[in-house]
């Protein structure tokens, strides 16, 4: 028998986020996000149930043959562009969107060979200074975009870093906003954008995290009002039970000792499984219709909680990580991380289930 641990992906739930995502955008359309193997979702099995998505945004190569090949026929974004010159030709045969963001870039299409010309996605760096011409070299590099017999269309693209805050793409769209106008259609908008941000919408949006029902501020109260659910539940089991007097510690560096008599399970699931290994004492999680506290550190196989306040618990019953009953914004939250890093660390071992 293998370990009682695993993940169970609720496929029906994407199809019910995108929605939740559509009704948000309004007109427009929607890049659905699936960077990092769908947020460690896995694209070759969750990509259907969001088929009615515009179009699909990925980083690696790979993941963009992969849907191809899976049969997605629609529009295919690389959200980091082609990372060397050679690239190109995997985005003309597989006819892919790059987004392009340096100089090399600009010579490195106008020098390619293309069956058809490329659709481009011209990135500004708007102050998260991570990738993007400046705003100084900006127009240049879209018109040159735009001159180019390879090209056969540009989009103007930015980023928000603060996209979870009342006023955070306040400035990052002030920047961008004197190169909008009718000739070039414009995709800003993430996530937080996309919920709480509707003058950023324009013609395309790019969501991530809601469709996997996790809240882009790392907060879940924040979306507790947007009818979006989960989609990774990660479950497992108890597999020890004791009592334990005052004084007694528990765990591997003694991190926590009761100051009173305890009864405490031992669940199998530990950092090996991708649950976080800095989850403190009362990180929450999911028993019998009710949380619990983890107690102690995390080892590599499994974890402990505090069951004194549980009635009927035994060996066997099922533990919930993260997922359906405990969002997984609240243990992020608790282990001062985001939703977004639990999900894309699932770990490889654990087993996974897709719903339909
Ligand atoms: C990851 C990413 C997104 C989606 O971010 P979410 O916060 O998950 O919506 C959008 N655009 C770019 C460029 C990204 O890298």
């Amino acid at each position: 028998m293998p370990r009682p641990i695993s993940a169970v992906i609720h496929l029906q739930n994407f199809t019910h986020n995108l929605s939740v995502t559509r009704r948000h955008a309004g007109a427009s359309k929607i890049w659905s996000v699936m960077k990092a193997d769908a947020y460690g979702h896995s694209i070759k099995h969750v990509w259907k149930a969001l088929s009615s998505t515009d179009g699909f945004a990925i980083l690696d190569l790979h993941e963009a043959i992969l849907l191809r090949e899976e049969g997605w026929t629609g529009p295919i974004l690389l959200l980091e562009g082609f990372f060397q010159q050679d690239d190109l030709k995997v985005v003309d045969q597989y006819q892919l969107t790059t987004s392009v963001h340096s100089d090399w870039q600009l010579d490195a299409i106008e020098n390619a060979t293309f069956t058809a010309p490329i659709s481009v996605y011209a990135k500004l760096n708007s102050g998260m200074n991570r990738l993007g011409f400046s705003p100084d070299k900006y127009a240049d590099a879209v018109k040159r975009l735009s001159s180019m017999s390879n090209v056969s269309s540009v989009t103007l693209m930015t980023h928000f870093a603060n996209s979870d805050l009342t006023t955070g793409t306040d400035l990052p769209h002030q920047r961008i906003k004197p190169f909008i106008d009718h000739n070039y259609p414009v995709c800003i908008a993430n996530s937080g954008a996309t919920l709480w941000h509707p003058k950023t919408h324009y013609d395309w949006v790019r969501s991530g995290v809601i469709l996997y029902g996790a809240s882009p501020s790392g907060k879940w109260q924040d979306i507790a009002d947007k009818d979006l659910r989960a989609t990774m539940t990660l479950r497992s089991q108890i597999i020890g039970m004791h009592y334990i007097a005052a004084g007694e510690s528990i765990g591997y560096g003694s991190k926590f000792t009761a100051s009173q008599p305890m009864k405490i399970a031992t669940v199998a699931c530990g950092y090996a499984d991708g649950y976080p290994r800095h989850a403190p004492t009362g990180t929450p999680v999911w028993l019998n219709g009710q949380r619990c506290a983890l107690l102690g550190a995390v080892s590599m196989d499994m974890l402990t909680i505090d069951v004194s306040e549980c009635q009927e618990v035994s060996i066997g019953d099922e533990v919930e990580l993260w997922g359906k009953n405990l969002p997984i914004d609240d243990v992020a939250q608790a282990a001062g991380t985001i939703g977004y890093e639990l999900m894309c660390a699932l770990a490889k071992r654990v087993p996974v289930l897709y719903e339909e």
